[in-house]
């Protein structure tokens, strides 16, 4: 079995809401042997459950609400939102970390998935994103409420933006 098709099990037996329902480990071990078989399974699943149930506390949705609405913001791409969450499962490209960019504006967002929350990496993914889309308006720019973010990646993005 490929690391994609274990993937496709894991989901299966866990994350559908039909089907898995976000099982302890028991539970979506016993979903999945009842249907796969491969040598690490039971590993798989509790890693798996572990990182899911981990991941789901940083949900990044719920923590960017309130600042939503105290920011007046006029047009697309005036103010985009930051935020990394992780780490989760490890994907089959050894990214485990998210970021995501909001356009407070349009609600629009940006993810790009990372393997580490590295300073040079999440700056990089966020000037990247900046010259694919366009530089957000001096000034308010980016706004970010992940601690995560070091100040010197906050430096960093500053500079690239003004440029
Ligand atoms: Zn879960």
């Amino acid at each position: 079995m490929s690391e994609e098709q274990k993937r496709a099990v894991l989901m299966e037996c866990h994350d559908n809401p039909g089907t898995g329902n976000h099982n302890g480990v028991r539970g979506t071990r016993n979903r999945a042997i009842a249907g796969y078989f491969w040598p690490t399974l039971t590993n798989d699943v509790a890693n798996w459950v572990r990182c899911c149930h981990r991941g789901q506390l940083n949900d990044p949705i719920k923590t960017m609400a309130p600042v939503l609405h105290s920011i007046k913001v006029k047009e697309a791409w005036e103010v985009v939102g930051l935020d990394l969450f992780g780490p989760m499962c490890e994907t089959a490209r050894r990214n485990k970390y998210v970021l995501t960019m909001t356009d407070l504006y349009t609600k629009w967002i940006v993810a790009e998935p990372l393997q580490t929350k590295s300073a040079s990496e999440v700056s990089a993914a966020i000037i990247g994103k900046l010259y694919i889309f366009g530089m957000v308006r001096k000034g308010r720019s980016l706004l970010t409420k992940a601690k995560s973010l070091s100040t010197r990646m906050k430096e960093q993005i500053k500079i690239s933006n003004v440029h």
